[in-house]
């Protein structure tokens, strides 16, 4: 049995790929307690703005992610897949041109639209540099995508809300067993939680806090998702969602009036509308120094295995990372080399030297 340690994006994410390839899995979650996925804004976007560069492995994750959001939710029996296109103003004369050029090209035709919008002068400030418009973007309802998944996985009586903690000594987790249960693998997907844990407090997380709002705000009629710098992005009605902050100092889930009053600013820059704030939330991202997936085996506990990292960016990463840990584990296929933990198996001497251990069950 493979025991999932956390059902935030990626712990869920890859317990419906491992169940889809026949696994027995059990999952357990303390609540979201701590949850960046139940604040998280949930959106994807193929762009990097700033040089108008394609994310990471775009066209991949893009693939991946649009068969498996949209196949999961007949499954659920929910509705959390949204794409939406993006309206980018902006930001200089040099996002201008490189949009300009790299449009027409084969590498970006699928991602980089033709503006076909007016924005109301009354509305927006004015756009400097002009804008475009993103297509194959959008966003999951993470909290229906969540809630869904564990009332499937608790119908199967897979489903534990409990506080879990990994074994301190290396023959407790050899033999773990969980309610009574022999486990055959420990898959550690407690978000920036698992940077605490003495089995892989080894690893550069960095970990970022962000927070977000929630916005009502008549008349702006946005049916696409607002960016210049931060996003505004409709939820249906008047109301919007507005973010998010960077905070690399605090480690906590506060919420605070300078990131209230950093993302109105931002807000006021580019709107002219009126906003009211509905609520504030705020989560801490499980981000990576070199801001790649942590994903593989432990170096030194056979059994012990996390499935992390995925930053600022949970929505695209998760399902194509899943595959790759699925292929892995099931198939003996290798990691790709920068997801796997073992780009960092020179930090562990650092933090506690290798420890002589026999293996799970006595093997070597
Ligand atoms: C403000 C903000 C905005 C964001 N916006 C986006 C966005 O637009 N798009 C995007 O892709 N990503 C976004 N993210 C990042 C996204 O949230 C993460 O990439 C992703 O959700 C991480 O998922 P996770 O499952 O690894 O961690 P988490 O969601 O934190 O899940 C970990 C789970 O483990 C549980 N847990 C922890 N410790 C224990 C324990 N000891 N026992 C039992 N359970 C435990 C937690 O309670 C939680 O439910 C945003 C994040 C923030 C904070």
């Amino acid at each position: 049995m493979n025991l999932i340690a956390g059902q935030g994006l990626a712990g869920t994410v890859l317990a419906l790929t491992l169940l889809e390839r026949g696994e027995e899995v059990t999952v357990v979650d303390n609540a979201h307690r701590s949850s960046s996925s139940m604040v998280a804004a949930g959106l994807w976007n193929p762009i990097v703005f700033r040089r108008i560069n394609k994310s990471w492995l775009a066209d991949e994750v893009i693939a991946e992610l649009e068969a498996f959001y949209p196949a999961a939710e007949p499954l659920l029996g929910a509705h959390f897949y949204h794409p939406l296109r993006i309206f980018r103003k902006h930001g200089n004369e040099l996002e201008a041109r490189l949009w300009a050029e790299k449009k027409p090209t084969d590498d970006f035709a699928p991602y980089l639209a033709n503006d076909e919008r007016n924005p109301d002068p009354d509305l927006y400030k004015p756009f400097e540099f002009g804008y475009g418009t993103v297509n194959r973007a959008g966003y999951i309802d993470l909290p229906v995508f969540l809630a869904a998944a564990r009332k499937y996985f608790a119908e199967k009586g897979i489903f534990e809300e409990a506080e879990f903690s990994l074994p301190e000594n290396t023959d407790a987790l050899a033999d773990f067993r969980f309610r009574g249960k022999p486990v055959d693998r420990i898959i550690d997907c407690r978000g920036y939680k698992t940077a605490d844990s003495k089995w892989f407090n080894y690893l550069p997380f960095g970990l970022t806090k962000g927070e977000v709002l929630t916005v009502r705000c008549k008349g702006l009629d946005l049916d696409e998702v607002f960016n210049a710098g931060f996003f505004l992005q409709p939820l249906g009605g008047d109301l919007y969602r507005m973010g998010a902050t960077f905070n690399w100092d605090d480690k906590d889930e506060v919420t605070t009036p300078e990131a209230r009053e950093e993302l109105l600013a931002k807000f006021r820059k580019h709107l002219n509308a009126e906003v009211e704030i509905v609520s504030q939330k705020a989560g801490v991202r499980p981000t990576v120094q070199d801001r790649r997936p942590l994903i593989g085996r432990h170096p030194q506990v056979e059994n012990l295995y996390i499935f992390n990292g995925l930053g600022t960016k949970g929505v695209m990463l998760a399902p194509l990372t899943a595959h790759y840990f699925a292929d892995f584990l099931l198939n003996g296929k290798a990691l790709p080399a920068e997801m796997n933990i073992d780009r960092f198996r020179k930090l562990i001497d650092q933090v506690h030297p290798l420890i002589d251990y026999p293996g799970p069950k006595g093997q070597n």
